[in-house]
């Protein structure tokens, strides 16, 4: 079968590989449909000195695929129905997973793609526990994008900001493929939307999403902006994934009391932060990685029920490692998905 594989760093190989066995007790067989880019791949793919992992390894964390095989003892899948397979391997057993909360698994063998074999395969057994069934409706390029991108933003927005409707968010890189679904989340929720994008162009994209005010943050101050929209009180919540760059405009940027929710931090991982405006101000700051089960159903139903995620480009399978190049420059809006 083909396979897309990583050999070193900023070495990916299309390669023939032995087809996947027969799925085994508790797994299902898929074949790949498509699978979407994110910035784990683009951390994988550039080389992470402690990343424990050997090489080759097929890449690609998110994906979607279409059961072909039910190994023994699996109950409630059949041959022809699509899947959403779970980024991470969780354990299954501590008490965050029987939870259905993978992402706080405490024994977690690895997530796909980065440190096991990953989606960019034609074929991969999956635990069928790690697997979410795929309504009819939604497309394959679309589905590709619940497990990681749909989910880490329900779970952002709702479980850890528990964002209200006619509250005002400030959403940071939103021509982002989670920036685009926050903004049309908050959007369907009856939010007032700011958000941040590095080019005049995005900015203007992102108000065809919805956002109610844009800033291009290379040539505007974001804190400002939040401090005008809100009557100077500051923003509720605040979406964060870029880090270091804009870590203390979007503390600045809440009002009393205000959250502040992050998963990610690609512009640097190290920030200081006003201790004294954190406890006067009373801000709450939440980390988030990753979502539960139940995140990525109900991201699944609100494809189902019309909320597409937003594809910058839908390419070859071979075309992958060039995506990558483009995701690490940002010049994407949206998602970039390949097909196998
Ligand atoms: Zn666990």
């Amino acid at each position: 079968m083909r396979a897309l594989r990583l050999f070193g760093d900023r070495d990916a190989r299309l390669v023939d590989m032995e087809p996947s066995p027969p799925p085994a007790e508790g797994e299902i067989q898929l074949r790949m449909l498509a699978v979407a880019l994110n910035h784990i791949d683009v951390w994988g793919w550039r080389g992470m000195a402690f990343a424990k992992r050997s090489l080759p390894m097929t890449i690609g964390a998110e994906a979607v695929g279409e059961v072909v095989a039910v190994g023994p003892g699996v109950e409630g899948w059949r041959v022809g129905q699509r899947a959403a397979p779970y980024g991470a391997l969780t354990c299954g057993r501590c008490r965050a997973c029987r939870e259905g909360r993978d992402n706080l698994c405490e024994d977690v063998a690895g997530v796909l793609g980065f440190h096991v074999d990953g989606f960019a395969q034609e074929f991969r057994n999956v635990q069928a526990r790690l697997a979410v069934p795929v309504p009819d409706g939604i497309a394959d390029a679309d589905a590709a994008c619940a497990a990681i991108t749909f989910s880490t933003v329900e779970h952002m927005l709702f479980d850890n900001a528990k964002l209200e409707p006619g509250e005002t968010v400030l959403i940071q890189a939103g021509g982002s493929g989670i920036g685009t679904v926050a903004i049309k989340q908050a959007k369907a929720l009856g939010c007032t939307v700011i958000a941040t994008a590095g080019s005049d162009e995005k900015c203007e994209r992102m108000r065809g999403l919805g956002a109610d005010h844009v800033v291009n943050y290379s040539t505007g101050r974001f804190e400002s902006l939040a401090r005008r929209v809100t009557g100077k009180r500051g923003v509720d919540v605040v979406f964060e994934h870029v880090g270091a760059a804009t870590w203390a405009g979007s503390l600045l940027s809440l009002r009393m009391g205000g959250r502040l929710v992050t998963c990610g931090s690609t512009s640097g991982v190290s920030a200081e932060t006003n201790l004294m405006m954190l406890f006067q101000r009373q801000l709450r700051i939440v980390g988030s990685f990753g979502a539960s089960m139940r995140n990525v159903s109900d991201g699944l139903a609100k494809m189902a029920g019309g909320m597409a995620p937003v594809l910058d480009a839908v390419l070859p399978l071979d075309a992958f490692e060039d995506a990558l190049r483009r995701l690490e420059s940002r010049r994407v809006f949206g998602k970039i998905v390949v097909t196998l």
